[in-house]
């Protein structure tokens, strides 16, 4: 067993005093870290109250990682996006039909210089652990704009077009060629690498703790829900290998019908992966919208991890999501099981 690490994301309450009692629960539930997910509204609205209540985690013991949950909807996560709402253009735009969606297209420097202030606001006020890309892609032209594959795909938008010219010289294709995919990728990764050293460049002066540690959750490029794996970061490969990442983390499995094996295999598959090129590997698991038939499954699961090598669990989310539209069915008892596991391949 070599689990270091365990916890779960935690979004909604902007009241440190509020946030405290739900961290001595996340202790109880043998939690050692909290994932705060926060949308721009979080970071617009409540920010006075954001570094304190990455105070009051702490202070109860518990690692912080902050999660740029949805911004831009270029991250994963349900939350709307101000970046949007006030920007009627710099989005992304869909290759065969020229539509735009709900998207921010980061290559736009518009885009650019509102994720980058947005990171460094955050760096330079919390006291936290670490940083957190959360399922970075490229939208897929449906409705709701989500993960999944239609024959289009984004982003080709002018300035992407512009780009695209300038490397390659000549028009960018409408359909993705292997030339278009590998711009793409190269695109998709030097956002999260700015932002990655922009991270690491700044700690409030009057903290002595080592540099950010960051993260990227990629999305599974293994399992049966997504049918397509153009998103810009599906060669995992190629993101454990970045430089700027301390933790290599891959996303949940979206349904309890898959076997232990599958989640097995992924594991095995992070560990390896992480091991190679010197990062710490995190493992998710689905604590929303579905519970396993027989709840102890969640407990096989972290189980199945920690054998795996698996150094980091995490699970989505907090009372796995009791209260929201997203609750898993019984949220308590998963909640409750999922703390059980959680003692267990701690060791305590
Ligand atoms: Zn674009």
């Amino acid at each position: 067993m070599a689990v270091k690490e365990t916890g779960v994301s935690y979004y909604g309450i902007s009241y440190p005093e509020h946030a405290a009692r739900d961290f001595t629960e996340m202790r109880a539930h043998h939690c050692t870290a909290v994932l705060l997910a926060l949308s721009e509204f979080d970071v617009f609205f409540w920010f006075p109250n954001i570094p304190k209540i990455v105070e009051e985690a702490r202070n109860q013991g518990l690692d912080v990682y902050l999660d740029t949950w949805g911004v831009g909807k270029f991250f994963g996560g349900e939350p709307p996006s101000l970046f949007l709402q006030e920007n009627i253009q710099n989005r992304q735009i869909t290759a065969l039909t020229g539509e735009p969606v709900a998207a921010a297209c980061f290559n736009t420097p518009a885009f650019q210089e509102y994720f980058l202030e947005l990171v460094e606001k955050l760096a330079r006020s919390c006291d936290a652990q670490g940083i957190f890309w959360d399922e970075p892609h490229f939208a897929m032209p449906i409705y709701p704009v989500g993960y999944q594959s239609t024959a289009d795909w984004t982003c080709r938008c002018s300035v992407c077009q512009k780009l695209f010219e300038q490397e390659y010289g000549y028009t960018m294709p409408k359909v993705l060629t292997d030339q278009v995919k590998r711009f793409r990728r190269r695109k998709a990764r030097q956002i999260l690498q700015s932002a990655s050293q922009l991270a690491k460049s700044i700690r409030p002066e009057w903290l002595l703790r080592p540099e950010w540690l960051v993260t990227q959750c990629s999305l599974p490029a293994e399992n049966n829900y997504y049918l397509s794996y153009e998103r810009g970061y599906d060669d995992w490969e190629q993101v454990a290998a970045f430089p700027e990442y301390d933790i290599f983390s891959t996303s949940i499995v979206t349904s309890y019908d898959a076997p232990l094996a599958t989640h097995q295999r992924l594991a095995e598959k992070t560990v390896a992966l992480a091991r190679k090129y010197k990062k710490i590997p995190q493992r998710w698991i689905m604590s929303y919208l579905e519970s396993p038939v027989d709840i102890d499954f969640i407990r096989q699961i972290a189980r199945t991890y920690a054998d795996s090598g698996v150094e980091s669990i995490f699970s989505w989310t907090y009372r796995a999501g009791f209260g929201t539209i997203l609750s898993a069915p019984e949220p308590i008892n998963a909640w409750r099981t999922l703390g059980e596991a959680y003692k267990e391949v701690l060791g305590q």
